[in-house]
């Protein structure tokens, strides 16, 4: 007779369920205590689980957990694996956190309850076609490059102000949030206070800043959701 090998023995212990729901507890528990450090209600803050990479087996006991709030960086990558999630799951918030290319605005309206990534007029001009044609509406977040990184998706800083009035003026677009990635090597302190100037001189209230290494940061800095990943499923 052959043994099949046991495909959770393979893995180092952060890596199975038991892992991720002790990284879980822990990420909750910090968030908590870093809202009420800075007096604001733990309420008003979102968790986003970074599910990117990870399969369904790893993100349902996150789910049984009790988490709602998912974030996706790839569209074909979050079909694949939430379809069949979303029924058993179905008040889930699916939040595409990658960049969008405009072939795959179709899809990524009809599928996600989120868009973070809102960073040309090109594709917000697609996106009120397709929330048109679909009659969904995903909330939207632009994106901005608060580093002003060559290689990095977002308006840039100073050219947010007049992005935000187009997509509302141009395309009827209602912007619900910002969302920015702080360079990999620098301080991310003074990108979040940008991110929240630029959100409070346009009257936005969501602000999603702050990744495992610096979501209490974010949180000091009025983030109103956090995208947590590697802290709670482990190494991608
Ligand atoms: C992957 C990713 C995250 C999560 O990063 P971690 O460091 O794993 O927490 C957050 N935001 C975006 C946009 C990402 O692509």
């Amino acid at each position: 007779m052959q043994v099949v090998a046991n495909e959770k023995a393979m893995k180092t212990p952060e890596q199975t369920a038991g892992g991720t729901l002790a990284h879980l507890a822990e990420i909750r528990a910090r968030i908590v205590q870093a809202a009420r450090d800075c007096d604001r209600a733990p309420e008003d803050v979102t968790l986003v689980c970074v599910s990117k990479t990870f399969g369904a087996e790893d993100i349902k006991p996150v789910l049984e957990a009790g988490e709602r709030v998912f974030g996706e960086n790839k569209v074909q990558e979050a079909l694949g694996k939430w379809r069949e999630l979303k029924k058993l799951y179905a008040d889930v918030e699916l939040h595409l956190i990658g960049p969008l290319q405009t072939n795959k605005a179709r899809e990524a309206v009809e599928f996600f309850d989120v868009i973070e990534t809102l960073d040309r007029s090109h594709l917000a001009a697609v996106l009120a076609k397709e929330i048109a044609r679909s009659g969904r509406h995903p909330k939207l977040y632009a994106q901005v490059n608060t580093g002003a990184e060559p290689q990095k998706a977002g308006v840039l800083p100073q050219e947010a102000d007049q992005f935000i009035a187009s997509c509302r003026n141009d395309h009827g677009l209602e912007i619900s949030g910002l969302m920015c990635i702080p360079p990999f090597d620098e301080q991310a302190s003074p990108h979040f206070a940008l991110l929240g100037q630029i959100a409070k001189r346009n009257g936005i209230p969501i602000l999603s800043m702050g990744m495992s290494a610096d979501f209490e940061l974010a949180i000091q800095q009025g983030a109103t959701h956090v995208r947590v990943g590697t802290a709670i499923f482990g190494k991608r």
